[in-house]
C-alpha cells in the first residue's frame, strides 16, 4: 500500500515497455559497491531461505486458503487506501510509511514461513505493479529489496516463535499466557530486525539518522500497524469472517498519519524546509508566553537577502530559489539546532527566533548569519530552453539583518517584528550586508 497511486490518465502500454529496461541497464549497479552487495544479499538469502523453507514444510491446502484470504484482504487494502496514500506521499515525500505488516504479521502467525515468502512477494508485486505509472518512480530494485526485507523479517520473527515452542497462532492460543508472551517477543523481533534490516540501504543512499529511525509517529504507526496484525490473525484463526473488522480501524490509521503529516507540511516552507510562517509564528508566541512566565528575554532576526531580484533578473528564477534554499541551509546553520527557529517570512526573507538570548549576544548571532552568507557561495544550473544548462557559481552574497529583543523592543510578537523590520529597513538604507539593532533603529 504504502507505494500506491493513481494512473495517469494518459498512461499508455509504451510506459510499460519502456520500464523494462534490460538488466545490464538496472538502476541498481548505478547504486555504490555496497548498497549493490547489500541487494544481492539480501535477495539470494531470502530466496535461498524460502526454498528451504518450503521443502522443509510443503505447504498444505488450508494454508493456501489462509494466503488467499490475507492477500485478497491485502490487496483491498492497498486499493481502499490509494487515494489517502497518494496524498500523503505528495506532502511527505518518500517517507517510508509501509502498513503492508498487518498482512505479514498475521502471516508469520499463520503460514508456514515459505507462504509468507510467496504472501509478501503477491502484495509488493501487486505495489509495483500499481505504482508503475509514478510521476517519481520508485527503481524496480527498490521494491524488490523492500519486499526481501520483509521476508526475511518474517523469517526472523517465525524462528522467534518456533524457538519459543509456540510456532502459530493457534500454538499461541493453547499456550495461554506463555502463548501471549512469544507473539510479544515475536513481534519485538520483527520491529527490531525490520530497522535493523533497512539500516545499511538507507545509510548508504545518505539520510540522516533521524530520518533513518523515522519519526515518532512513523514507528507509532509501524507498531499499531503489528498490533493490528495479531488480532488479524487471531481472527482468522478463531472466526475469519471477523478479519475483515481489521479494515476500517488500518485505513482510519493511514488517515490520521496523513492528517499528522499535513500538519507538519503546513508548518514547513516547502522551497526551503524552513518553517513556514506560520509555524514560526506558533513557535514565536510559545516563547513569547515562556519569555512572560519566567520574566526572561528573546530575541528575532529579520533578515532580507541584498538585491536579489538582480539574481532573478541575470540567473533565472529557479538559480533565485536555490540560492534560496542556501541561504536557509546557512542561516540554520549558524544558530543553535533545538532552541533557535528559522523561517521564511515571505520572499527572500527569513526571520530567526532566539530564545533566551541576551542583547550583547543577539549581536554576535546575527554577525555571525550576516559572515556565513557573505562567503556562500552556491553553485546553480542555469537556464536553457532544454533545461540541461551549465552550471555556474554564485558569491558575493550579502543579507541585511535586523534585531529586536524582547521585552526591550516590543511585548508582542508583531511589535518585535515590526521594530525588528524597521531595524532592517535601517540596515538597507545605511549600505546592506550589515546588522542593525532595533535600539538603534529610528
Ligand atoms: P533589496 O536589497 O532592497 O532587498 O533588493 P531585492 O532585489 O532583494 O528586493 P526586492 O524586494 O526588490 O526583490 C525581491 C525579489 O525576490 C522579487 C521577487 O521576484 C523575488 N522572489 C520572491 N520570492 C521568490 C521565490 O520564491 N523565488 C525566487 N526565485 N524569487 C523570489
Ligand atoms: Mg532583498
Ligand atoms: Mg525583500
Amino acid at each position: 500500500m504504502s507505494m500506491s497511486v493513481e494512473h495517469q490518465p494518459s498512461a499508455t502500454v509504451e510506459p510499460v515497455r519502456e520500464s523494462l529496461v534490460p538488466p545490464r541497464r538496472w538502476a541498481l549497479w548505478e547504486q555504490r559497491p555496497r548498497v549493490i552487495a547489500y541487494c544481492l544479499t539480501s535477495e539470494l538469502v531470502a530466496l535461498l531461505a524460502t526454498i528451504a523453507w518450503w521443502r522443509a514444510h510443503p505447504p498444505r491446502a488450508i494454508d493456501v486458503a489462509v494466503l488467499g484470504a490475507l492477500a485478497g484482504l491485502g490487496l483491498l487494502q492497498a486499493e481502499l487506501g490509494r487515494r489517502v496514500e497518494r496524498v500523503r506521499r505528495r506532502v511527505a515525500g518518500a517517507a517510508h510509511i509501509n502498513m503492508t505488516s498487518v498482512w505479514t504479521v498475521a502471516g508469520v502467525l499463520l503460514l508456514p514461513p515459505a507462504l509468507v515468502g510467496v504472501l509478501t512477494a503477491l502484495l509488493y508485486a501487486h505495489l509495483a505493479v500499481r505504482s508503475w505509472y509514478r510521476l517519481q518512480r520508485v527503481p524496480a530494485f527498490r521494491t524488490v529489496n523492500n519486499a526481501c526485507v520483509i521476508v526475511l523479517t518474517c523469517y526472523a520473527a517465525g524462528l522467534a516463535l518456533t524457538a519459543l515452542g509456540t510456532p502459530g497462532i493457534h500454538s499461541a492460543v493453547t499456550a495461554g499466557w506463555a502463548g501471549a508472551g512469544a507473539v510479544a517477543v515475536a513481534l519485538t523481533v520483527y520491529f527490531v530486525v525490520n530497522a535493523a534490516l533497512v539500516l545499511p540501504a538507507r545509510q548508504t543512499i545518505g539520510r540522516t539518522l533521524v530520518d533513518l529511525a523515522g519519526g515518532w509517529t512513523d514507528n507509532a504507526l509501524e507498531f499499531a500497524t503489528l498490533c493490528l496484525g495479531v488480532l488479524n490473525a487471531l481472527a482468522l484463526a478463531t472466526l475469519p469472517g471477523l478479519a475483515l473488522l481489521v479494515l476500517p480501524p488500518l485505513l482510519i490509521l493511514h488517515r490520521a498519519v496523513l492528517v499528522r503529516q499535513l500538519e507538519a507540511a503546513v508548518n514547513r516552507d516547502s522551497k526551503t524546509g524552513v518553517f513556514s510562517l506560520a509555524g514560526w509564528h506558533d513557535l514565536a508566541e510559545r516563547v513569547l508566553a515562556r519569555a512572560e512566565r519566567t520574566c526572561s528575554s528573546f530575541g528575532l532576526l529579520m533578515i532580507d537577502l541584498d538585491h536579489f531580484k538582480k539574481i532573478n533578473d541575470t540567473a533565472g528564477h529557479l538559480a533565485g530559489d536555490q540560492v534560496l534554499t542556501a541561504t536557509a541551509n546557512t542561516i540554520t546553520n549558524a544558530v543553535r539546532d533545538h532552541n533557535d527557529a528559522v523561517g521564511r517570512f515571505g520572499g527572500e526573507e527569513f526571520v530567526v527566533l532566539l530564545p533566551d538570548v541576551s542583547a550583547a549576544d543577539i549581536d554576535a548571532v546575527a554577525e555571525r548569519i550576516r559572515h556565513a552568507v557573505n562567503t556562500l557561495v552556491v553553485e546553480v544550473d542555469l537556464p536553457t530552453p532544454d533545461g540541461n544548462g551549465p552550471t555556474t557559481l554564485i558569491n558575493e552574497l550579502s543579507v541585511s539583518i535586523g534585531t529586536a529583543m524582547y521585552p526591550t523592543a516590543g511585548t508582542g510578537i508583531r511589535r518585535l517584528l515590526d521594530a525588528a523590520d524597521r531595524a532592517l529597513y535601517s540596515a538597507k538604507n545605511t549600505g546592506r550586508n550589515r546588522v542593525v539593532h532595533s535600539t538603534t533603529a529610528p
